[in-house]
């Protein structure tokens, strides 16, 4: 992990930019670094030189912000084929889990994660230790342990990770509790399981709800709810929380209200990819229960097409952990939001701008500007055009966090060397 920009600054020269703001491919460009941040974005014929600047010809690749993920969980790795944590370790093994996860997206060109439900202690040390450079990670923004009723979703899972709040008094307890203890955001399981057993409902009334809402608004935080079922999405958004989190399945007028308040929607399609794949190939990896809740991939591209239509704001989350949603994975959920109706542009701005916007950091990374953290994705093609690309690793060749290279310095400093050498035919 080297620091690039220290002294002089490191010029990203003849690339071709996306900028995460949904505008068009530009070419011919070149980006300079100065320690953490983008100091300078410019045309290349225009560029000017400065003392201590070390510049790399990369005319055959493309500068983009690094990729959000901002629906996870860093302690599972979603296989499906490893066999489980024996438990002697407890939850030892949890944050060497998350380790490994973290190089995934790392590889993958994820450059910030948000962690959607996890223990308390273990997540912030994670977050720390990649903060301060002693992992090669994405940043980590987390929520820590989720607000949930008494034996409610994030209670199955054998993981110190959800505080049962029964009523107001209670949410609002746990809203100051995680705060203290480190929170980033707030995160509430906002649905249950309905009495037929085939659906889901809202899991607080909208006024216990609201009390969780206004704590966190007035404490500064975001809060982001999970909920599935109509019934839940509508009291979430009457409660005014900022993200709803799966949203399925969702209607127009629910998503009229959500366009209209600005709430995001991470619909974490991956999941209903992978249980589907996998039930394709014959390995189902969902209890059948689960089928009436969740519904089908297509119907919720569909809703989500919809949503989009009528102006809902989108951020990529894949909600890796759970069966067969890998961590570093997450461009084939860029490649469902396509095929939910946004376009490649838009579903890259999902992925840097929107997320960033949703982690509350939109101001520091997700576009590339002047003054932005340098937080870059640095691939051989044009995902704008094709975004199945970025799930071909080898294209994926540098990866820069905060002015660091993450990935693939030798390889750019070989490229830059001898621009003219042959690079595979994949090109
Ligand atoms: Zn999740």
């Amino acid at each position: 992990m080297t620091d690039i920009g220290t002294g002089g600054r490191w010029i990203l020269a003849g690339v071709a930019l996306l900028d995460g703001n949904a505008t068009p491919r530009r070419d011919g460009a070149y980006l300079a670094i100065r320690g953490s941040t983008i100091d300078e974005i410019g045309d290349a014929k225009d560029f000017q030189a400065q003392p201590g600047d070390e510049i790399l010809q990369l005319p055959d690749l493309l500068v983009m912000p690094g990729l959000i993920d901002a629906h996870l969980h860093l302690y599972a790795s979603g296989s499906t084929e490893e066999e489980p944590v024996p438990d002697r370790f407890g939850s030892d093994l949890f944050p060497l889990i998350a380790v490994s996860n973290l190089e995934a997206h790392v590889d993958a060109g994820f450059t910030t994660v948000r962690d959607t439900g996890s223990e308390n202690g273990s997540i912030w040390a994670l977050r720390y230790a990649a903060q301060e450079g002693m992992l090669r990670s994405p940043r980590i923004i987390a929520c820590g342990k989720v607000l949930t009723i008494t034996a409610g979703h994030g209670t199955e899972y054998g993981v110190d990770m959800a505080w049962e709040c029964d009523d107001a008094g209670d949410l609002i307890k746990a809203v100051r509790r995680q705060q203290h203890e480190g929170a980033d955001y707030i995160k509430v399981i906002a649905s249950r399981r309905s009495p037929d057993g085939l659906g889901s409902i809202a899991a607080w009334p909208v006024e216990e709800l609201s009390a969780a809402v206004e704590e966190a608004h007035a404490r500064g935080l975001k809060i982001s709810a999970h909920v599935m079922g109509d019934d839940a999405i509508g009291t979430a958004l009457r409660a005014g929380v900022d993200s709803l989190e799966h949203g399925w399945t969702g209607n127009s007028e629910l998503w009229r209200a959500a366009a209209n308040a600005g709430t995001y929607l991470v619909p974490t399609l991956s999941v209903l990819y992978q249980k589907e794949a996998h039930a394709a190939a014959g390995r189902p990896i969902w209890p059948s229960a689960f089928d009436s809740i969740f519904g089908t991939l297509d119907g919720r591209l569909a809703d989500c097409g919809r949503a989009h239509e009528l102006g809902v704001p989108f951020a990529l989350g894949t909600d890796a952990a759970n069966p067969g949603v890998l961590h570093g994975d997450g461009a084939i959920e860029l490649e469902l939001l396509v095929k939910a109706g946004l376009t490649p542009l838009e579903a890259i701005a999902a992925g840097t701008r929107d997320a960033a916007r949703l982690c509350g950091i939109g101001n520091e990374i997700g576009t590339l500007g002047p003054g932005k953290e340098a937080d870059l994705l640095i691939v051989r093609g044009d995902p704008s055009s094709d975004i199945s690309l970025l799930r071909d690793r080898r294209r994926i060749v540098g990866v820069v966090r905060g002015g660091r290279f993450l990935k693939g310095e030798a390889t750019l400093r070989c490229l830059s060397a001898a621009p003219g050498i042959p690079k595979g035919d994949d090109r």
